[in-house]
């Protein structure tokens, strides 16, 4: 199977307008990747702040860049000029930072918030409390250089199913909850991060716009 054939494969299968797919290049060389832009695709995610910095400096100018992976405090700066969206956002600390450097390179830069639905003890992640809370910190409407576009998560590492569907739909209640709140105007509560390789059936019946697909469409990770 070339990456092309299973581009090609794996859009027949989707066949949903509404949900993007990003492609997850995370440990594939820059010859993979522009084999898949030759292809068409022009969505792509990364987990480590380098790695993306510099993949992007070698890749085409209208590729967009999604960072899908934990990002530390110290690493904004090698992704803030370019970053298309960021999509584990965990803490406020971290979304002081972004602001920061979105002001520094007069942008803004697009934020989801990452939120725990897995059962599994997890690192990263807001508990229901903590996002709410921080919605509704007054600090945040001082954010100019940030915008809030949505949720992301992962589910549980399980072939369950249904216990994978209930954390997703779990993540879109909270996603429609809080669009009924009074929110400040960075918040544009829309987009829903959730389904990989194993999942992203599931994720599209509850709602997701967008999956971050990487083995389905670069085959297995080696490293
Ligand atoms: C690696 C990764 C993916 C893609 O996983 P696949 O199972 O290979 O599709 C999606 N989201 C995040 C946050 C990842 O780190």
């Amino acid at each position: 199977m070339t990456i092309k054939n299973n581009i090609i494969e794996f859009q027949n299968k989707l066949k949903i307008p509404s949900c993007k797919l990003i492609a997850v290049s995370k440990t594939k060389p820059v010859q993979t990747i522009r084999e898949a832009y030759d292809a068409g695709l022009r969505i792509f995610g990364e987990n480590k702040a380098q790695e993306l910095a510099i993949k992007q400096k070698s890749l085409p100018d209208d590729i967009q860049w999604h960072m899908i992976g934990h990002l530390q405090r110290n690493k904004v700066k090698l992704i803030a000029p370019f970053v298309h969206l960021i999509h584990a956002v965990d803490s406020s600390r971290l979304l002081r930072e972004i602001n920061k450097h979105g002001e520094k390179n007069k942008r803004t830069i697009n934020c989801l918030l990452q939120v725990h639905i897995a059962t599994e003890e997890a690192k990263f992640g807001f508990n229901e409390n903590e996002l709410l809370d921080l919605i509704n910190d007054s600090e945040l409407a001082t954010f100019n250089s940030i915008k809030i576009q949505g949720l992301m998560g992962m589910a549980t590492f399980t072939n369950n199913m249904d216990e994978i569907r209930i954390e997703f739909r779990k993540l879109r209640n909270l996603l429609d909850r809080i669009k009924t709140m009074n929110l400040s105007q960075n918040v544009n509560m829309q987009e829903l991060s959730m389904g990989m390789t194993n999942d992203y059936a599931v994720a599209i019946e509850e709602g997701s716009t967008m999956i971050r697909i990487g083995t389905a469409i670069f085959g297995e990770r080696y490293k």
